[in-house]
């Protein structure tokens, strides 16, 4: 089953584990691609040959680490803000297509548009997913998309869209 996004390049991971060595939070190893995508460029070489992961409580400063805590990288050496952390401006939706909470919003409530494609396709030519290599965390931006999506149709008084599905990126 697909993540309903086209050109998916989804497929099943194993998941691996490490504590944050800031807060202590359980973080996921992260595919170097999808590190070397959202780090700072100055610190490629830092990671060479590094497990990396990343830090999933909101409040914490910390971004990407590596299991030995030789490396802890703050939110500012990132290119972009990580979404779920607290203060993130923009609040980015969907990396693949920089599109942002806000602009999701705008699309459901003055353009009646429901679905993750509809809404990107609002912004640009065409739609991208390689989330394994263009997401902070490497994982499919679907289910904090149509949260949002479905947020806002609640404030409409609207009904909810069901999520697609299935996506393991
Ligand atoms: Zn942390």
């Amino acid at each position: 089953m697909d993540c309903g996004c086209t050109n998916c390049t989804c497929d099943e991971k194993e998941i691996i584990t490490s504590s944050c060595p800031e807060c202590g939070s359980t973080g996921n190893l992260i595919p170097e691609k999808a590190v070397k995508a959202n780090l700072n460029k100055e610190f490629y070489s830092s990671i060479d040959n590094k497990d990396i992961y990343l830090c999933p409580d909101e409040n914490c400063k910390t971004s990407y680490y590596s299991k030995d805590y030789s490396l802890k990288f703050d939110l500012s050496d990132l290119k972009r803000p990580l979404w779920y952390k607290i203060n993130s401006d923009p609040v980015i939706a969907c990396y693949c297509n920089n599109i942002t909470e806000e602009q999701v919003v705008d699309a459901v409530k003055k353009h009646d548009l429901k679905t993750w494609q509809d809404i990107v396709l609002h912004y640009q030519e065409k739609t991208l997913c390689i989330c394994k290599k263009l997401n902070p965390s490497g994982e499919c931006c679907t289910d904090f998309f149509y949260s949002i999506i479905n947020k806002t149709l609640l404030t409409l008084d609207r009904e909810p869209v069901s999520i697609p599905g299935g996506c393991t990126c």
